[in-house]
């Protein structure tokens, strides 16, 4: 049994919709598709990446400007200027953009330019940031830790709504396991606990969850089928040449025509996808 307090479903219909803006939202009957780089490398890209993903249809963009790298040797992102770039096309193309914080002194430049703040699965336990989140104004997607058990995600979120942020979004993005065939294993069993548990909405990475751009589509469509409120995936106008993450890239093409095959998952299911 876990110890939710305020992320705990009171009744099995009770759900949270949280507003990623004013036209696009999480929770709902319409599932929130999510796209863009790992990084954001450039004015350039992530114009490419706004044009053809706008219509796709996705309801947000996705792009780090902060990055956790494994290597400290590894691009760490542009940070500032990274964060001008989301912010000019949010604007040029009216669609909200999610992009990861690292560390309580980014919150206040991040939430300047971000619709979305995402804290990574390498800051899922750290609990000064997830508290000082709570008072950041703007919705927070919240990655499962990288061998956080159930409990300590759902606690993870209790953390920032404890401390006066109820719009968290939870995203299992895979867990580390013997196998690494797969770059993570993605925990759908997880997906399906979480949405009877809590009322807060739970989206899924397959990217970061299977590391390999061929293994995307079919594990996308199991978490829609498995009840996920949405998806975010990893995409770049070239991918092999991505500065990071570049096996798990999608090419536009392949995300536009992924969102598309989706669609009757998403009916079967219920759900449906928004076009903005
Ligand atoms: C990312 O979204 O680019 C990322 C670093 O993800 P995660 O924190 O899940 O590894
Ligand atoms: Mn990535």
């Amino acid at each position: 049994m876990i110890n939710a307090k305020l992320t705990a479903k009171s009744h099995p219909h009770h759900q949270t919709i949280v507003n990623i803006s004013n036209k696009v939202a999480c929770g709902g009957t319409e599932l929130i598709i999510i796209g863009g780089p790992c990084t954001v490398e450039s004015t350039e890209q992530m114009e490419i990446v706004a044009q053809k993903l706008s219509a796709a249809p996705i309801q947000a963009l996705r792009g780090g400007a902060y990055k956790p790298r494994t290597s400290p040797y590894a691009f760490q992102g542009m940070g500032e200027e990274g964060l001008e770039i989301l912010a000019g096309v949010r604007s040029r193309y009216s669609i909200p953009v999610v992009t990861e914080v690292m560390s309580i002194s980014q919150i206040e430049l991040v939430a300047a330019h971000a619709d979305m703040l995402q804290v990574g699965s390498r800051n899922m336990q750290n609990y000064d940031l997830l508290k000082a989140l709570g008072q950041a104004g703007k919705p927070i997607l919240l990655k499962r830790g990288l061998a956080a058990t159930i409990e300590e995600f759902v606690m993870a979120a209790e953390y920032i709504l404890s401390h006066g942020n109820p719009d968290v979004v939870l995203c299992e993005r895979g867990i580390r396991s013997f196998d690494n065939y797969t770059r993570n294993v993605l925990d759908l069993g997880a997906v399906a606990a979480l949405k009877q548990i809590i009322h807060l909405p739970v989206i899924v990475d397959p990217s970061h969850a299977v590391g390999k751009r061929e293994l995307i589509a079919p594990v996308a469509k199991a978490a829609i089928a498995c009840g996920a409120d949405g998806l975010i995936i990893e995409c770049h106008p070239e991918p092999e040449k991505s500065v990071s993450d570049a096996r798990q890239a999608l090419s536009l093409e392949d995300m536009v025509d992924l969102v598309h095959s989706l669609k009757p998952v998403a009916v079967a299911v219920g759900r449906s996808i928004y076009e903005l």
